[in-house]
């Protein structure tokens, strides 16, 4: 079993109006990251929605100082973005063992969760990313991955970010620092 972690898809950082968004690149791989995860669910794989969450102008909060409000506790932020929700809903009416919405209050996905422990119960070593911001929570989140021993495999075309320079450096980061996989998700149906 492999699984898929898609990151952050939500209304707060994909949508237009969205308090963190990135605009139209995010909303480019909106079919990419649902055919990834359906893909992924149809092969057997454990499929993760892993989603910030924050209390709006938290003073303990290190991203409060850095970042305007985003995906605040019980807003409509938080709510997955278009087809990836309607992914979700179509899922969480199947098998609950193989879908996990993971709430994450920091940029890694790892931090401060139960991720690794869902990870090696089910015995799983290879993680595959999707999601934003591509610089942000899913490097953060590759970079825990890589110091735990997981193979990563980042989906090019199903990761975005707010700056198009970070999107590119963390690409290339991934690649050739962290050993990871960086492939298109054109290569999907090869998934087994
Ligand atoms: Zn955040």
């Amino acid at each position: 079993m492999k699984a898929l972690i898609v990151v952050d898809y939500t209304y707060d950082f994909i949508a237009e109006d969205g308090r963190l968004t990135c605009g139209e690149p995010g909303r480019q791989i909106e079919e990419r990251v649902a055919l990834l995860a359906e893909t992924f669910w149809d092969k057997g794989h454990y499929v993760i929605f892993a989603v910030d969450v924050h209390e709006e102008n938290d003073p303990f909060h290190p991203e409060t100082a850095l970042f305007p409000p985003h995906n605040v506790r019980g807003t409509k932020g938080r709510a997955l973005f278009g087809s990836a929700g309607i992914v979700y809903e179509r899922l969480a009416r199947q098998d609950q063992d193989r879908l996990y919405w993971l709430d994450k209050t920091r940029y890694s996905a790892f931090a401060g969760t139960n991720l690794e422990i869902k990870l090696r119960e089910r015995g799983i070593t290879e993680l595959h990313l999707a999601g934003v911001c591509t610089d942000i929570c899913i490097l953060h989140t590759a970079i825990d991955a890589f110091n735990r021993g997981f193979s990563v495999t980042i989906h090019q075309d199903a990761v975005q970010s707010f700056s198009k320079t970070g999107h590119e450096w963390a690409l290339n980061h991934f690649e050739n620092v962290l050993g990871a996989n960086v492939t298109a998700s054109y290569d999907v149906p090869s998934v087994d």
